[in-house]
């Protein structure tokens, strides 16, 4: 069964917007377009023109590097964008709701109250490693859950969820909720996509961002997998003309060889600098637990996380940590060798203080 029928009703029949078609070697007097095109541009495309719709050379070469059909895959404004999407497309205001692992990424949240769906929370604990419950989950779904986020390796934990534990959700939820799988961290990980899973479970979506691994953050561009039908009606919702030509170009000379070969490489140093990392703020007195992590960051608790904040913030050396969400805790973010030094010294020195 197609999960289209979960979707707001509304949104089931929605077109998408008719935007100017685009012909070439055609005098387009049809968009209202200036014909005056900057000679300056560094772009293989006149920015005079509205880009294309969909971008079609990236769709192509994203579904490639990702492993699925190019009508299953929507490009999108980062992944934050898709998560905007689904959320919108999913959930009626004030009726349905989503649900997803706490902690988990903080977005889920923030676009569930934008749109006025619920967002049920099921708690995972500290002492546990994190470890997704499952059947919590399953048992914490009503009629009215649509969606379920699970975030792996999960932000900001760092843990991925099992492979037989993503089967379980998807088959006791097929045919009543959408699960999407937040990959946005995969490649630090040595867990396969989900993706490979969409012949068997026509309510997998899977989302995937060019922000991390691949470093392209400042570009904004991240995608959402999935049924094809359901990526028509997500199609239809987001703006036309939603990825720039500059984003689009920056993006494809991003894929070519010698760029996915640098990637590739910054991830391997990432993952063996993020093992340096943590072996080696484990054995500092005033951490108290560093947690495994399968993604370029890992959280760690400490006694006194303020004081460890402004510590590395007076060395101009940025942390994120939770408040009470998550108390003592503080996510690190792998960096270069030399910034991971400079961390290093910091907590060192923060350990001489103490002592
Ligand atoms: C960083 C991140 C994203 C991706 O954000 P973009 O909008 O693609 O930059 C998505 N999900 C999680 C869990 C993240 O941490």
């Amino acid at each position: 069964m197609s999960i289209v029928k979960l979707a707001r009703p509304e949104i089931q029949g929605l077109r998408p917007y008719k935007a100017a078609v685009q012909v070439s070697n055609t005098i387009r007097l049809n968009a209202n377009e200036s014909p005056i095109s900057a000679s300056m541009s560094p772009f293989r495309r006149p920015l005079n023109r509205y880009p294309e719709i969909r971008p079609n050379l990236l769709q192509v070469e994203l579904a490639k590097r990702f492993g699925c059909q190019q009508d299953e895959l929507l490009i999108t404004r980062g992944s934050s964008e898709a998560i905007d999407l689904l959320i919108r497309v999913f959930c009626q205001a004030g009726i349905d709701n989503l649900l997803t692992p706490s902690p988990s990424f903080e977005m889920y949240n923030h676009y569930a109250v934008v749109q006025g769906a619920q967002h049920i929370q099921v708690a995972t604990s500290a002492d546990d490693d994190f470890t997704v419950d499952v059947d919590a989950l399953i048992d914490a779904c009503n009629d009215n859950t649509k969606l379920i986020f699970v975030c792996s390796p999960n932000n900001p934990t760092g843990t991925p969820l099992p492979r037989k534990d993503l089967v379980a959700l998807l088959k006791a939820r097929r045919d009543k909720s959408a699960v999407v799988v937040d990959e946005a961290y995969i490649e630090f990980g040595t867990d396969e996509s989900a993706i490979n899973l969409f012949s068997e479970f026509p309510n997998l979506l899977v989302l995937r961002t060019l922000s991390k691994a691949l470093g392209f953050a400042g570009a904004r561009c991240g995608a959402v997998a999935g049924p094809a039908d359901v990526i028509a009606m997500l199609d239809a919702v987001q703006a036309p003309y939603a990825m720039a030509t500059p984003v689009v170009e920056c993006v494809e000379d991003a894929l070519q060889q010698d760029g996915v070969a640098r990637a590739e490489a910054a991830i391997e140093n990432i993952v063996a600098e993020r093992r340096r990392l943590t072996t080696a703020i484990a054995s500092l007195s005033f951490v108290d637990k560093v947690w495994p992590s399968s993604a370029n960051f890992f959280l760690m608790r400490v006694n006194d996380a303020e004081h460890v904040m402004q510590h590395c913030s007076d060395r101009h050396i940025l942390l994120r940590n939770f408040g009470d969400k998550l108390p003592g805790c503080i996510r690190v973010t792998v960096g270069s060798r030399d910034e991971n030094e400079q961390l290093l010294a910091a907590l060192n020195s923060l350990q001489e203080s103490l002592s």
